[in-house]
């Protein structure tokens, strides 16, 4: 097969890692940058051009599109399901992905467990939002934020007051969720392809961090996850309608609850930390799914 990678950067470990699986299977690999395709939208024949080449006979693409640039990325994505070729993660589900509000909605509707959350556009109802999230302490996060940034942990009321009176001083979107203390600090990542969790590891944020993510020094180990934390995770990738998707989860009194389902989850601290082939899993997944047209969407929506 042809399969593109769209994505910025090669070196990457996850881009180095689905090239040499894909090549691994005899499949001829090619990293695409996103940023430097253009396309004629409004031509019969849909089509992708790459620094004066059009990408031609492609059987799948596998987006790794940087929450930076998902507008443009995600229109280069939709432009290859017009013309009928199968994307990994189709790029209506990366989008659905990237708003945490939107995610949590659609996860709530569906009756997954979830931290109590509050959103709020108007600057009077603060007080109010601040009670529906459980008074202090609560989790104030942007909506577009990844890789912990833009996640802060306001301990005191006023505190909260203070960040929300920032972030809307800013413009920002933002969600006032409820502190899950009894995590200390961790959380389960859930590497879900197709319809099974592939591998799961626990993250433990580094001393006085609440945040696990391993970009702001939290450190990973093996886990052994329970039937329902399994069940959840593969329920909340598909409810998002994402084919491969690293959902986090953080063990609470009232059960699981997820914080978020990311649709370009990094391979380097999954395969690092279990030992799996999990982008092998990726391409084998790819093979047994790439027909022409395999798209819920093609482009739709
Ligand atoms: P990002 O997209 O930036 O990774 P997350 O919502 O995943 O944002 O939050 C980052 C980290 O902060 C999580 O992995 C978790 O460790 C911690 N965290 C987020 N929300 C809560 C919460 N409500 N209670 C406790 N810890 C949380
Ligand atoms: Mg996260």
């Amino acid at each position: 097969m042809k399969i593109v990678i769209l994505s910025r950067n090669k070196k990457l470990y996850s881009t180095r890692r689905l090239v040499e699986a894909g090549q691994e299977r005899g499949h001829e690999m090619r990293v695409v940058d996103h940023q430097r395709c253009y396309m004629n939208i409004a031509s019969h024949k849909p089509a992708v051009h790459y620094r004066g080449e059009v990408l031609e006979d492609v059987d799948a693409v596998i987006p790794r599109i940087g929450a930076s640039i998902t507008f443009y990325g995600t229109a280069v994505l939709r432009q290859f399901e017009m013309m009928g070729v199968y994307p990994l993660n189709e790029s209506v589900a990366i989008s659905r992905s990237r708003d945490k509000l939107r995610s949590l909605q659609l996860l709530s509707r569906k009756g997954v467990g979830l931290p109590i959350t509050g959103f709020a556009h108007s600057p009077d109802d603060t007080q109010d939002l601040l009670s529906i999230a459980g008074g202090a302490p609560v989790v104030i996060k942007l909506l577009e934020g990844t890789q912990g940034i833009g996640v802060v942990l306001a301990e005191t009321r006023k505190a909260a007051e203070s960040v929300i009176e920032a972030f809307r001083g800013l413009n920002a979107n933002f969600l006032v969720q409820e502190f899950i203390s009894e995590s200390a600090g961790s959380d389960i990542r859930c590497l879900v392809v197709g319809d099974k969790v592939v591998a799961a590891m626990q993250r433990q944020g580094k001393e006085g961090e609440f945040r696990s993510n391993l970009h702001r020094g939290g450190t990973s180990k093996l886990i052994r996850i329970t039937p329902e934390e399994r069940a959840t995770a593969i329920r909340s990738a598909k409810i998002m309608g994402l084919n491969v998707a690293g959902v986090d989860i953080i063990r609470s009194n009232h059960g699981p609850v997820v914080l978020e389902v990311n649709s370009s989850p990094g391979l380097e601290g999954i395969e690092r930390t279990t030992e799996k082939d999990v982008a092998g899993m990726i391409i084998s997944h790819i093979e047994k799914n790439a027909k022409k047209g395999n798209t819920r969407t093609r482009g739709k929506g």
